[in-house]
């Protein structure tokens, strides 16, 4: 490591708790504190590995204000790691704001490779995986509108994190914009009991949607222009 002092980011399983590395559950051994965003949440995960370590909460709502208290915890020697409720942080959670911070006090980032939503969701998508762009969340509201027009003329493969209450309106929302040709694939529950991938042209998978009451975690891919 090119600094004396680093930071661990460690991905988390996305569903199913089996989904974790053996160096992530070294590296959170090892660590002297955890920053998670639930600690209840964290906490299932941790002894089920017989982690027991001090956490800390790290989330949207105060990273702004605690960053720099961990940052100085670091330079002072505390081997702190960072974990999220689910998946890779900094992946659509928080994260990218203490690696920014840590860089600039020159402070190493070891981000572990490990699970995350989209990564499944495209390889089971039968959609091209050569170039692809992660949009993550849509805007709820303003402006959400205008980057659906904007990714109408996207080559690329498209990855959007969606709620399981706004699917059905995304998915008619693109066939106003797109048409009901394009491809997408929806891929519901990840590593869990009900998982499910539903494919097909925009108009088919509106239909099939339509059917269900759909529940849980959501990820789309698109087809590029
Ligand atoms: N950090 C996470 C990652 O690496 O993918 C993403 C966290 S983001 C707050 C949560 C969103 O990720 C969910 O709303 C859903 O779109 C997606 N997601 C997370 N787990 C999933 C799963 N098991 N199946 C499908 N999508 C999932």
């Amino acid at each position: 490591m090119s600094s004396e002092f680093y930071l661990s980011v460690v991905p988390t399983p996305i569903g199913n708790l089996n989904d974790i590395t053996l160096r992530a559950v070294e590296t959170l051994k090892e660590s002297d504190l955890i920053l998670c965003e639930d600690t209840r949440t964290s906490k299932k995960l941790l002894d089920k590995y017989d982690i027991n370590k001090p956490l800390h909460s790290y989330h949207i709502h105060n990273e702004h204000k605690v960053v720099n208290r961990f940052i100085n915890k670091i330079l002072s020697g505390v081997q702190v790691a960072l974990i999220s409720d689910a998946g890779t942080p900094s992946i659509s959670d928080p994260g990218y704001l203490i690696v920014r911070e840590a860089i600039k006090n020159n402070i190493e980032v070891d981000c572990l490779p490990g699970p995350t939503a989209f990564v499944p969701a495209l390889v089971n998508s039968g959609i091209s995986s050569d170039k692809f762009v992660f949009e993550g969340f849509l805007p709820k509201k303003k402006g959400r509108a205008t980057r659906i027009k904007f990714l109408k003329e996207e080559k690329r493969s498209i990855i959007i994190y969606e709620s399981p209450y706004r699917i059905k309106k995304l998915i008619s929302e693109l066939i106003d914009v797109f048409g009901e040709e394009r491809k997408v694939s929806i891929s519901r529950e990840l590593t869990k009991i009900h998982q499910e991938n539903i494919r097909g042209k925009l108009s088919d998978v509106s239909q099939k949607l339509n059917e269900k009451n759909i529940k849980g975690e959501i990820v789309i891919i698109i087809e590029g222009a």
